[in-house]
């Protein structure tokens, strides 16, 4: 059936679900939001996925709060914005002078807009005093700006969506972008069918997968191996970029030396996969250059999370796959503005821009007026570590439903459930503020507020507002602002608005300078941008890289996780997201998207399914060594036997009941990936 919808206005602003930063035109019609339309741009070229284009609705959703709280024994007060700011800063102050700064953890958000997180990660080190500032990019692709970062000297992606029409051969890893970046998944399956070659590295049989020169399909937590024995096979087949290495490329001997002993034939069964793919997989990527690696959080969410991405880097390294259109080492960042919150600062290690505290300390605390904390700040999960061994007595959270999003729930429970005080802001009572909350203050939507998002290809683009925001709820950046005031930091914090903000970033990031609003009010712009001339850079590393002219491989050994099956639990589980939600839930489960796909399920191979008697449809109890759940069985296909696979987008933490307190050895981001289960029918 046509619907007709009367606009009396369209505002052009970036989508606030994935990271591929769709621009488009948002109707209102008084004080409502009525439709959703692309707008022209070169990231999504005239298209929308059902989540930007219908998944809007949660703006109005009764559910919204719009007014401060403060708990009230199981129960909620309403209070003035008055009331609920000096509660919080008397609590605040109290805990430094009882505790000391470090006792405070402050967490910024992939929701919020660059501004807001600088001035989160402003308001912890100028403010409290703590270098406790995180987002929860720790527990996505922080293994993939840490492992950048490292070998390459940039903790983001290589190279644009621009790119994806010119590359030859795609190497995706780990991602499943027709569902989780469904814009970006489009024009790779485009590309595709216009003769580029794919490789697709996933354990599960995705529509790309199934659209591929090569699936691989190994087993979850073996991709340093596998990556590994795809750098051997370039080396011992010849397939290296000789001329690339010979100018750009360190360490080449040590590292042939290393890899043969992750030669295919060698690592081949610990995989789950035969020698001949891998060695077909790896001619294809060599052959095909440009070769453009896209690579998810099958690869960052492990205990090796950091160096898989590295043995990736090591690929594109051998075979000049970096420099050039086309090509690159490209995470798919899940959230919105999740790499800008991180590279505004909200990461305990650095500041603004992503840089180092020997790179920007001194100018930060020259402009801010004050020492910058000399300790070294906890990132997320130390946060949690500290809260339960009652180290850390409050934690501010900005859009982000910790409870929901961690891992191993039993876990997350009791350390949260020792913290004094729990700030959390947000349009909706998210199941943190219910089982912890201590205030709420409620935020803005992004379709309330003025800004910029930064995609995961490093372009910056505005937000701006389309609607005033309901009652008493204000943008993030309103509500740091009054909070700094009462902690007696009214100057440094007293903004005018975003564009303030901004400029004040643009000051400190050398690399941001460039990127004025008057530029952004007509378009967008990659980072580095050093000047107002400058036109942005799309391709990173053309001539150098930021650690040097060379870039030095990187000899990974394969350490197995410890999360491994047994008679007790022998089935794999996976987790991940499904196109019609998006992450805890927050936002598409109060939108009509939800209908299509309104709870997790459990998907299973019909050969497990048939071996363990458990029919489609039917409720099955999940148990790991950690929770147990109950959840529809999906049989499906995609999964292999040996494995299941569970989406986690309920207002219920189903999903983290069952995973595990594995983390990557180098930035702590949880094994989501790899759970030990057994599967029973609920009913037995
Ligand atoms: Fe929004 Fe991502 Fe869909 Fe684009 S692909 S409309 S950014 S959810």
């Amino acid at each position: 059936k046509r619907v007709t919808v009367e606009v009396e206005g369209w505002t052009r602003t970036t989508c606030v679900y994935c990271a591929v930063g769709c621009q488009m035109e948002v109707g209102r019609r008084g004080a409502r939001v009525v439709a959703v339309r692309p707008a022209a741009s070169p990231v999504n070229r005239g298209h929308l996925c059902v989540k930007g284009r219908y998944a809007f609705e949660f703006n109005h959703s009764p559910e919204r709060i719009a007014w401060p709280m403060i708990r009230d024994g199981e129960g909620w007060r309403r209070v003035s914005w008055d009331e609920a700011l000096d509660f919080t800063a008397a609590k605040l102050r109290a805990i430094v002078a009882a505790h000391g700064a470090d006792a405070i953890g402050v967490l910024g958000s992939a929701r919020a807009t660059n501004e807001e997180n600088y001035l989160a990660q402003k308001f912890a080190r100028v403010v409290l005093g703590t270098n406790n500032i995180d987002c929860c990019a720790r527990v996505c692709h922080t293994p993939s700006a840490k492992a950048l970062k490292t070998m390459l000297g940039t903790g983001a992606a290589s190279n644009g969506f621009d790119d994806i029409e010119l590359a030859g051969a795609f190497l995706i890893c780990g991602a499943n972008p027709t569902e989780n970046h469904p814009v970006v998944g489009a024009r790779i399956k485009q590309a595709v069918l216009n003769g580029a070659r794919l490789v697709v590295i996933d354990p599960r049989r995705t529509e790309l997968a199934g659209l591929a020169d090569v699936h691989l399909a190994p087993r979850p937590g073996c991709n340093v191996p596998l990556f590994n024995a795809m750098a051997a096979t370039l080396i011992e087949e010849d397939l290296l970029d000789h001329a690339f290495i010979g100018e750009r490329v360190a360490g080449l001997d040590e590292f042939a030396d290393f890899i043969v002993d992750y030669a295919p034939e060698r690592v081949a069964m610990e995989c789950g996969v035969s020698a001949a793919d891998i060695r077909a997989a790896a001619r294809l990527y060599a052959a095909g250059r440009p070769s453009m690696c896209l690579h998810g959080l099958g690869v960052t969410e492990h205990l090796q999370g950091t160096e898989g991405v590295m043995t990736l880097i090591n690929l594109a390294l051998l075979t000049g796959n970096l420099g050039r259109p086309g090509a690159g080492i490209n995470p798919l960042r899940g959230q919105n503005n999740v790499q800008g919150a991180a590279h505004m600062g909200c990461d305990p290690a650095t500041l603004p821009g992503g840089q180092s505290f020997k790179e920007a300390g001194a100018r930060c605390a020259s402009a801010w007026g004050a020492p910058l904390p000399e300790r070294h700040g906890r990132n997320l999960l130390q946060m949690v570590d500290a809260a339960a061994a009652g180290e850390l007595k409050a934690i501010w959270a900005f859009g982000y439903d910790i409870y929901l999003s961690l891992a191993n729930v039993a876990e997350t429970t009791r350390a949260l459930s020792e913290l004094e005080l729990v700030i959390v802001q947000d349009l909706f009572l998210n199941e943190t503020a219910k089982a912890f909350g201590s205030v709420f203050l409620p935020a803005a939507s992004f379709l309330e507020r003025d800004g910029t998002f930064m995609n995961s290809d490093r372009r910056v683009q505005r937000i701006r507002q389309v609607v005033p925001a309901p009652g008493e709820a204000r943008p993030d950046w309103w509500i740091i602002q009054q909070l700094a005031a009462r902690l007696g930091r009214a100057e440094g914090f007293d903004f005018a608005g975003p564009q303030a903000i901004w400029d004040e970033v643009r000051a400190l990031w050398p690399e941001g300078a460039g990127l004025s609003y008057a530029r952004l009010e007509h378009e967008s712009l990659h980072w580095p941008c050093p000047d107002e001339q400058h036109p942005g850079t799309p391709v990173l590393y053309q001539s150098s890289f930021p650690v040097g002219q060379r870039a030095t491989l990187a000899a990974i050994a394969y350490l197995p996780t410890p999360e491994q099956t047994d008679a007790d639990y022998p089935l794999l589980l996976l987790t991940g997201r499904t196109l019609y939600q998006f992450n805890a839930g927050t936002l598409s489960n109060r939108t009509p998207d939800a209908v299509l796909r309104p709870a997790d399920t459990l998907d299973m191979a019909p050969a497990d399914a048939t071996r363990l008697g458990l029919a489609d449809a039917t409720p099955v109890r999940v148990t790991s060594r950690y929770g147990e759940v109950v959840l529809p069985l999906r049989i499906s296909r995609q999964v292999q036997p040996g494995q299941v696979f569970a989406t986690f987008h309920g207002s219920e933490p189903l999903v983290n009941r069952l995973t595990s307190s594995i983390r990557d050895l180098q930035v702590q981001a949880p094994e989501y990936k790899v759970t030990a289960v057994r599967v029973t029918a609920a009913s037995a």
